[in-house]
């Protein structure tokens, strides 16, 4: 044995760690195991929902579904799962993907897999499983083949850096968003009741519908733009509102990044006006779902510039502007539906190009994972009293 081999430390096999060095190109075996592993949760998610309705669908949904289709679909990601995870077992030393995928098949084939009998839907209390399975297909079906079509920046990955920790805030973002709602309309609700004008309010219900929905657009983005840069200006609120800033690679899954409490305090003062106005609940509905698109849209990896919209419209350059880390762009671009408010207030920022670098340059230094971060601006403020 020569000195080169007995130097040569043994190499560290990570079987099972998802925090692999191995590579990740075509024929690795990384992308069948995330191909597996994605379809072996939605798999078991849809398994859950035909076999026990009452806990995990929506019953304005249950009443809708095809369940010959939804049968055969079933068989179809089960299998695909299965195929796929025998691959990436294969192919790849880092059995992590492959073998959780099949720990989650396992339980899906046991409660009946496609055949699983269709349960009684009769419980009050359920989570909408069903929903957030369908609004996760449905973002990904629409953002992922945009964003590889239009790209901004062509090699950027899908599954880019800290796409697990994104995923997991887009999750519980849609898992905990009816008690997200609930918690936004409480302080609207408890503290400003004696403030309603009921006159006002049925003018306003009265208003012709896109007037309505023109109206609650600035009115929310009036507000929204000053509480947003209240949160940069305030050193303890910035620590929570630094988490959707530690950003540094900008696609359709970055705008989930939020601290709870950047939701809960945003949110919770937009709806102020929203509620002592009186707006109809279709329109806070339509306002809901504008917001959800357009905030996933700006933070989206697209090259559309909109050049005739731009200055009516927040756009994805304008955003990715708020998040650039160059000195010049710092606390600039805080409206997200209409840019008037920083063209008024003085902090438009649009240079005729995109930025090179996102994040915090190093002025914060916000953990990776969603658990740390949760914790991180209860720890920084923490700290500075002491
Ligand atoms: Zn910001
Ligand atoms: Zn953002």
């Amino acid at each position: 044995m020569n000195k080169r081999q007995l130097s040569r430390k043994p190499r560290k096999i990570a079987f099972f760690s998802l925090h692999t060095r191995e590579p990740t190109h075509f024929g690795s075996g990384w992308m069948s195991g995330v191909i597996a592993l994605s379809l072996a949760l939605l798999g078991l998610g849809v398994v859950l929902c035909i076999k026990f309705p009452s806990f995990f669908t929506l019953p304005e949904l249950r009443s809708l579904y095809p369940m010959v289709w939804i049968r055969a679909l079933v068989l179809l990601i089960l299998s695909s799962s299965f195929l796929a995870a025998i691959i990436s077992l294969t192919l790849r030393q880092n059995k992590a993907f492959g073998v959780s995928a099949l720990a989650l098949l396992v339980p899906a084939v046991l409660m009946g897999g496609h055949l699983a009998p269709l349960g009684n839907a009769t419980a009050n209390a359920y989570i909408a499983l069903d929903w957030h399975l369908l609004n996760l297909i449905f973002f990904c079906l629409i953002f992922i083949p945009l964003e590889r079509a239009y790209a901004l920046r062509h090699t950027q990955p899908v599954f880019r850096p800290k796409w697990r920790t994104d995923l997991l805030y887009f999750a519980n973002n849609h898992i905990a968003v009816q008690t997200i709602a609930l918690l936004v309309m409480l302080p609207a609700k408890l503290f400003f009741g004696w403030a309603v004008i009921t006159p006002l309010q049925v003018w306003v219900q009265n208003l012709w519908l896109p007037l309505q929905l023109i109206g609650i657009l600035l009115i929310a983005d009036f507000c929204q733009y000053w509480i947003h840069r209240t949160l940069h200006v305030v050193p303890c609120l910035w620590r929570f509102h630094a988490i959707h800033h530690s950003v540094e690679t900008m696609d359709w899954l970055a705008g989930s990044r939020l601290h709870l409490a950047d939701v809960l305090i945003t949110r919770g003062l937009v709806y102020v006006p929203l509620f002592l106005l009186g707006f109809s609940e279709t329109i806070i509905l339509a306002y809901g779902v504008i917001i959800a698109m357009q905030a996933t849209f700006i933070h989206a990896n697209v090259r559309w510039r909109f050049r005739a919209l731009a200055k009516l419209v927040v756009t994805p350059q304008f955003h990715h502007w708020h998040h650039s880390s160059e000195p010049a762009a710092i606390d600039k671009n805080f409206a997200v539906h209409v840019p008037i408010w920083d063209r008024l207030f003085g902090t438009y920022y649009m240079p005729q190009r995109w930025p090179k670098e996102y994040g915090l340059a190093g002025t914060e230094q916000v953990p990776n994972n969603f658990w740390s971060q949760f914790w991180y601006p209860f720890k920084a403020l923490l700290k500075a009293n002491k």
